[in-house]
């Protein structure tokens, strides 16, 4: 502790420690003298606050950098987690895809618009035929039906009335991709009657009197699909085949019928 003498008794009076202190007082005569070491303790005050707000501008800075660093570290986790799910979603959707795609190339670009129900269906060819059958005294039975067909079409012939007795035609015609179609007709206990060739448009005829309901089926070819038509007409039986039983004859007067429509 330093000591000075007062200006006015010349007493020592104490030199405070304390920064603060810009005055002292004599303890002896009351007289008021400022510090002799007044500017030294203001720059010493100075540089005080300004290393305060050096140190408290430091806390702030690190205590900032700290909440970006947590706040990073959230978003690395949350982007983490985000990509980790897309990635697998991404490779779900790409098997998915790999899987359809064939399917749907095939569904859209070669069967869609048969399956809509467009193309040929073999329908103009069937009607030619059953417009020169009708000619001969034939009226149809089963109207001509045109569907698109995975696999084996069957249907029911309702038993001919009283006095219409005749032979019984199916008459079946296929799209562009029906090549071997087959007629099978069977009888009421479903045993088989005939079965016409493989054909693109194949015809079966039984002139055996039936009681009861037919059933003929359209087979289709192997692996085929697409659209077909498919009908039945009774016909009056000729006379040079009275008494006898089926003539298979049936697919002759369709070849030279579909050769000349088509060229
Ligand atoms: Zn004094």
């Amino acid at each position: 502790m330093s000591l000075v003498r007062c200006n006015e008794c010349h007493a020592s009076i104490p030199v405070p420690d304390s920064l603060q202190a810009r005055t002292m007082k004599c303890s002896y005569c009351g007289a008021v003298v400022s510090v002799p070491d007044l500017a030294e303790r203001e720059a010493a005050m100075l540089e005080r606050r300004r290393l305060e707000v050096y140190e408290r501008d430091l806390a702030i800075a690190a205590a900032h950098r700290r909440d970006e660093a947590a706040r990073e570290a959230a978003r690395d986790h949350r982007e983490h987690k985000e990509r980790r799910s897309s990635t697998r979603w991404g490779r779900v959707f790409t098997l998915t895809s790999m899987l359809l795609a064939p399917v749907i190339v095939s569904i859209t670009v070669f069967d869609l618009p048969a399956r809509l129900g467009f193309g040929d269906a073999g329908q103009d060819r069937l009607k030619i035929v059953a417009a020169q059958l009708a000619e001969r005294g034939c009226h149809v039975v089963v109207p001509a039906a045109s569907l698109y067909a995975t696999g084996t079409v069957s249907q029911l012939v309702p038993p001919a009335a009283a006095g219409q007795a005749g032979c019984l035609r199916v008459l079946a015609a296929g799209g562009p991709s029906h090549t071997a179609l087959t007629v099978r007709l069977f009888d009421l206990d479903s045993k088989a009657i005939t079965k016409s060739e493989s054909s693109s448009d194949p015809q079966a005829e039984t002139c055996v009197s039936q009681e009861g309901s037919l059933r003929y089926e359209v087979v289709l070819g192997v692996a085929a699909k697409g659209r077909l038509t498919h009908m039945a007409v009774r016909c009056p039986q000729a006379p040079a085949a009275e008494g006898a039983s089926a003539p298979p004859a049936p697919s002759a007067p369709s070849a030279p019928e579909r050769r000349g429509k088509k060229r």
